[in-house]
């Protein structure tokens, strides 16, 4: 019999998951869990058990793997212009792509007006069976002026126990930037050392995920089990808006950057990275999905540790084309359902807000429902409407965050290919797109 790859292991995880929590609803129905039976409760207890130890690996490897990898990437570089040209590169594609995303939701919502599909009768009682307007009047949203100045960390070691992710990603970078101008020796060492830090974390990725079955087995499990597939029917033009808008997304803007800009078959890119789409769909979470998209970009992309170092982290953690799309269709979704019309300035005003609360979005479960506050404000809506859409929320979590991890990844080989173009890194022949153009 052929062996099975790791991924086919997690599928099976996802899809016993999936049967588990099925069972669960039917065994204690959620409405009748105030007492559920001993037996019920052991199989949800193990089950949180093994979905929080595989949560927690993964996340205790991301700054070692973070710091190491961006340190290693930046001083690589050599000079402050090729870290000028290959920042700016990055952000110029991450914001485009962004943009993208949010218009084609917009276009979707626009079109297929899912507001227009619900009662009012049936959204009064969305928001009371959901009692989350409390949970929501407690949310509250960034300020601009506080994101950029928390760029800078005071202490990086604080940021560090914190995880807070851009100030780290900041400081790996100058320090980094600290390594191309001291003496060579001492440089050496440093970038050895970094190197070997980063090695050290991605081996251990590797370990890590071979109990990622089981992980994924125990969080879809528990969330089919607590959410259910019910709240899905009130909800499901929306919901299925948000997924051809995110469907879209991979088809059109990322088939085709890859195509273009990343001169390689998009098929043959998308069949290598069903591991780190698996692991986002299960965690909900760029950041903690980040250990296994570098492993994915280095061993099976071939995408040299100095592009991949340096586009994922902060991909994981600016770019996020699926929570900005997401945003994008809330909000016209809400102005639909209270009956607010929308014109096209605000519509551009979403494109600009939805770009920039992505962008401020932390890469863990529901962040950009707390940024989509802001896009929200920003033409006129009250906050409390989301309440609304906190039932099928962590669904379309998972499934926006793999086209953030999608997004990430392909950028990375429209980085990889540009730079290589310009000889600034070596060629690594991977995939078969490669073989036959390469130098
Ligand atoms: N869960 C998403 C991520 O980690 C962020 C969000 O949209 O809530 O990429």
């Amino acid at each position: 019999m052929k062996r099975l790859k790791l991924h086919h292991w997690i599928l099976l995880g996802l899809f016993l998951g999936l049967v588990t929590g099925v069972l669960l609803q039917l065994w204690v129905p959620p409405a009748s869990a105030s007492s559920p039976p001993g037996a019920y409760t052991a199989l949800v207890k193990f089950m949180e058990f093994c979905g929080r130890v595989f949560m927690r690996l993964l996340q205790m490897i991301i700054i070692p793997l973070v710091v190491g990898s961006i340190v290693v990437g930046t001083a690589g570089l050599g000079d402050l212009r090729r870290l000028g040209r290959l920042g700016a590169r990055v952000l110029v594609y991450y914001t485009l792509t962004t943009a993208l995303a949010v218009i084609l939701g917009l276009a979707w919502a626009n079109t297929v007006k899912p507001g227009l599909f619900m009662s009012s009768q049936a959204r009064d009682e969305l928001v009371r069976s959901m009692g989350s307007q409390e949970r929501v009047r407690q949310i509250e949203p960034p300020k601009i002026e506080d994101l950029l100045v928390g760029l800078v960390p005071r202490n990086p070691f604080r940021s560090i126990t914190d995880g807070d992710m851009l100030p780290i990603i900041v400081f790996s970078i100058l320090f980094g930037v600290g390594i191309t101008v001291i003496a060579p020796p001492k440089a050496r060492f440093m970038i050895n050392f970094f190197d070997g830090v980063t090695d050290v974390s991605v081996a251990l990725v590797e370990l890590i995920m071979k109990t990622a079955p089981v992980g994924v087995w125990a969080l879809m499990g528990l969330v089919v089990a607590r959410i259910g597939l019910e709240v899905l029917k009130p909800l499901l033009i929306f919901s299925l808006v948000v997924l051809a808008g995110l469907a879209s997304q991979v088809a059109l803007v990322y088939t085709l950057s890859l195509r273009v800009l990343g001169r390689v078959k998009p098929w043959e890119f998308f069949r290598r990275i069903p591991e780190a789409m698996l692991v986002a769909f299960s965690t909900s979470s760029s950041s903690a999905t980040l250990p296994v998209s570098i492993k994915v970009a280095e061993k099976e992309l071939g995408i040299p540790e100095r592009v991949a170092g340096f586009v994922l982290p902060l991909g994981a953690t600016i770019n996020m084309d699926g929570t900005a799309l997401y945003q994008g269709v809330v909000t016209v979704f809400l102005a639909q359902l209270f009956g607010h019309d929308l014109t096209l300035g605000n519509q551009l005003t979403i494109v600009l807000t939805a770009t920039l609360a992505s962008i401020g979005a932390a890469g863990v479960p529901s962040a950009g429902i707390i940024t989509l506050l802001v896009v929200l404000r920003s033409v006129g809506l009250s906050p409390e409407g989301i309440a609304i859409i906190l039932g099928v929320d962590r669904i379309l979590d998972m499934c926006r965050t793999m086209v953030n991890v999608c997004g990430d990844l392909v950028a990375t080989r429209y980085v990889y290919a540009a730079e290589s173009r310009s000889g600034d890194v070596e060629t690594v022949v991977l995939l078969d797109s490669d073989r036959g153009t390469g130098e």
